[in-house]
């Protein structure tokens, strides 16, 4: 059965997220040919419905107001919940980001709807949406099969595939008013933390650098290579409480969970912790001194040896290779 599936999208730094261009390839499967609408939330954004249309939606709401020009829980759930009134969907899909993770779970209780958060696929079966979702830290799977009710559900960043742009597509446009009302936060200023240029949840690349890296000099290296390769900088915890980095780059279980195409270990030994974070991305090469180090009992590819031999020497050479 066909159903009307709504995308919410996030905004970065004016564009729309990749990982909204992944929600709507997800919308797509789980409407079965019925409607994906996106929805745009922000202050000035109908610029970006394009990006909707030529990824795959069918029509957007886009929302302006003043109070969502930064993102707040109440203003955005308040917006959120007057859209999806309106709209009545059988489905609705986001991305498992940090803004995701903080609004399904109100919009699920509002809705009184159940909520499968991470999930890395979604297929139908029949009348049946089914979304797989890693679970024990990325070492077991499940499958989530929802029937009735509104199938809503979080994806995880890099793992469905957005469909091919098409810059002929476009649809209709619905401007909606809302109301927002008693707001408990009110974002005066926002000040961006001078980290890395690529976010390290949509990286296809990641180079991270652990206690091994030893100083804050030490990550400099690493740095290089991520330039080369045009990937992120992320880091273990270990690296990060010895203050040789910013808490922003932790990947692990406490941390961020990434899925890129090639995840490098630097000087990362490979802690249980670690590996929930990074475990289930596609290559992962590890560059240690310790043959013994756990690390190398998941890396598609390693190295044993000293990472400030290496790692220059590996950046010098994809120079070559790429440029
Ligand atoms: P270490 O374990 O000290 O490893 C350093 C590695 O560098 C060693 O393997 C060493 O052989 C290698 N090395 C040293 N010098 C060189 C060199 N010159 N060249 C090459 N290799 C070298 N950790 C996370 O990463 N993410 C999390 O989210 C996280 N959450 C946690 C949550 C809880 C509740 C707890 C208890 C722990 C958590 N940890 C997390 C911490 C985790 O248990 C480890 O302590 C941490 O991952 C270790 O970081 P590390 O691998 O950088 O350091």
């Amino acid at each position: 059965m066909s159903k009307k599936v709504l995308v919410i999208g996030e905004v970065r730094d004016g564009e729309l997220r990749k990982v909204s261009l992944e929600a709507i390839a997800a919308g797509k499967v789980v409407a079965g040919g019925g409607e994906v609408v996106g929805v745009l939330l922000g202050e000035k954004v109908d610029v970006l419905v394009n990006s909707f249309f030529q990824y795959g939606a069918d029509r957007v709401v886009v929302i302006n107001h003043s109070a969502l020009k930064s993102y707040t829980t109440d203003a955005y759930q308040q917006a959120l919940l007057q859209v999806i009134k309106t709209e009545n969907p059988e489905g609705i899909i986001l991305g498992h980001t940090a803004i995701g993770k903080d609004l399904s779970p109100r919009l699920a209780m509002k809705l009184k709807a159940g909520l499968i958060s991470d999930a890395i696929a979604v297929e139908t079966n029949g009348d049946e949406t089914v979304f797989t979702r890693p679970i024990y830290s990325g070492k077991a799977f499940e499958k989530k099969k929802v029937k009735e009710g509104i199938i809503f559900a979080t994806i995880r960043p890099n793992n469905i595939t957005a469909l091919e742009r098409d810059d002929s597509r476009n649809g209709e446009i619905k401007q909606l008013s809302v109301e927002i009302q008693d707001l408990r936060t009110v974002i005066k200023d926002v000040v961006r933390k001078a980290v890395g240029t690529v976010d390290l949840s949509e990286a296809k690349i990641i180079i991270s650098g652990g206690r091994g890296v030893k100083s804050e000099e030490g990550f400099k290296p690493l740095q290089e290579l991520a330039d080369v390769l045009g990937g992120a900088v992320g880091a273990s915890r270990g690296a990060c409480d010895a203050g040789y980095c910013d808490y922003s780059l932790q990947i692990g279980q406490t941390g961020k969970v990434v899925t890129p195409d090639l995840y490098f270990a630097i000087g990362i030994s490979g802690a249980i912790q670690h590996l929930a974070g990074m475990s289930n991305s596609k290559v992962i090469v590890a560059i240690n001194k310790d043959p013994e180090a756990n690390i190398f009992k998941v890396a598609d590819y390693g190295i044993v040896g000293d990472l400030f031999q290496i790692v220059p020497i590996l950046t010098e050479e994809l120079k070559n290779v790429l440029h």
